[in-house]
């Protein structure tokens, strides 16, 4: 991404904005047009390929099913010898069972017993359910007539070999595995996995293990980070915790800028004395913004440093989590060469209670989405919305998402909802 690109990008898409209050849909735009998806790929076996980016078309080289089989437990029969009315009675041929076809062919006048997916022996063109069936000493009667195809699975009718099986920019998930192993593939080209570093910074903060002097907390975020970017599958650096020290943190970033295609820092962004990030990042790299309308999460920097993308995120734990959650995993993803949407659809469902709320700002109100004894799904915030209460995000299973120009509401409102199911 050159310098060029994130001023042409400004002000392209962000001309006439309050840079002090940027709203969220259009940082997003711009930090999307800012990602440049890795193309660089490696060979995976089918099973070591769960949760990677596919890197190469797939294309079937045999048809699924291979051969015309049977879609039920029945009979197999000629259609052409079925009565059009009344009952006619066939002679049972034998059995074609799946993995154990029937070797002759099917003569006028005779049937053949199949199972679920054995082989339509020749001659064959229908399969009569068997429970409409009776049988009687080696012949079967049959009710009525039936069409050629009827309960048949034609050869090449899930996937016709040559047919394209999954696009690169696939995720791999438990269904792409099966459909890939069902075309008999065994090891495929995936992208690379992005690697993103990480720190914490702030001179109150101690690394779990170390005793609290008076006035530390625990570094939390470095936590919930390492969490959120292994959900991803993309590879973390953790960089650790450093002081709000300026030359601690210029020497931190250009070691994170060497060797990862995405750095994350939390805290810092504001607008404190130690507040070091963003002046940082202008010198070292560039800046596109700084300050998003949204709540929690109002000081975010994001731009560039060196090649790789730079997400400064606030220190508020829950802060850091909502701004990862709305910015950072869709820069991330499509950084790792996904195509399609970021996440599941957002869900539209009454909120329980009244929510207050001033125009301005797209506000994350932790939520918890649950099925009444009504039967009706609801959605309720949770007790307590401070952007320091991490508790909150433990509690909630989703985000109420409060577009910006939206006022309170009254209870029994629909808001959307981003459940976590997906996204964390
Ligand atoms: P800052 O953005 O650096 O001013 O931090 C805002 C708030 O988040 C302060 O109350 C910090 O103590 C808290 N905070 C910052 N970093 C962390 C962290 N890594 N873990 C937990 N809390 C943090
Ligand atoms: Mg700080």
């Amino acid at each position: 991404m050159s310098r060029l690109r994130i001023a042409e990008l400004m002000a392209r898409h962000a001309a006439g904005l309050d840079p002090e209050s940027l709203p969220v849909a259009v940082a997003a735009q711009i930090i999307a047009q800012c990602v440049e998806p890795i193309e660089a790929n490696e060979r995976l076996g089918l099973r070591a390929a769960l949760g990677r980016v596919l890197g190469e078309d797939i294309h079937a080289a045999l048809d699924v099913p291979a051969q015309d089989n049977s879609a039920m437990d029945g009979y197999a029969v000629r259609a052409a010898d079925l009565a059009p009315e009344g009952p006619v009675r066939l002679r049972l041929a034998g059995s074609s069972l799946a993995g154990r076809p029937f070797t002759g062919e099917l003569l006028p006048g005779e049937c053949v017993r199949v199972m679920t997916g054995a082989l339509l022996p020749a001659g064959a063109d229908a399969v009569i359910m068997q429970e409409r069936c009776t049988s009687e000493a080696g012949h079967i009667h049959i009710p009525g007539p039936a069409r050629p195809g009827d309960n048949i699975r034609r050869a090449g009718e899930d996937l016709a070999r040559g047919q394209a099986v999954l696009r690169a920019g696939q995720a791999l998930g438990p269904a792409e595995l099966g459909l890939l192993a069902s075309v008999g593939c065994t090891a495929l080209a995936v992208r690379r996995r992005p690697r993103v570093a990480f720190f914490s910074t702030g001179d109150e903060l101690a690394a779990a293990g170390e005793a609290l002097q008076p006035g530390q907390i625990y570094d939390s975020n470095r936590h919930t980070l390492y969490g959120m970017l292994g959900r991803l599958g993309v590879e973390p650096v953790d960089l650790g915790l450093v002081r709000d020290d300026p030359v601690q943190l210029e020497h931190t970033l250009r070691a994170a800028a060497r060797e990862a295609d995405a750095v994350i820092t939390t805290g810092g962004v504001s607008v404190g004395d130690a507040d070091f990030i963003r002046s940082l990042l202008g010198r070292l790299g560039e800046v596109a913004f700084w300050k998003l309308a949204m709540r929690p999460g109002r000081p975010m920097a994001f731009g560039r440093l060196g090649q790789a993308l730079f997400f400064g995120l606030p220190g508020n734990p829950v802060a850091v989590m909502v701004s990862f959650i709305q910015l950072v995993r869709p820069a991330l993803l499509r950084l790792a060469g996904r195509s399609g949407p970021p996440g599941p659809p957002m869900l539209e469902v009454p909120c329980a209670t009244a929510i207050r709320k001033k125009p301005g700002r797209t506000e994350y109100l932790r939520g918890h989405l649950a099925a009444d004894p009504d039967g009706q799904t609801r959605v309720r915030p949770t007790p307590d919305q401070g952007s320091g209460v991490l508790r909150s995000m433990s509690e909630a299973n989703c985000l109420i998402v409060l577009e910006a120009a939206q006022a309170d509401l009254p209870a029994g409102a629909r808001v959307c909802v981003q459940p976590f199911e997906g996204l964390l």
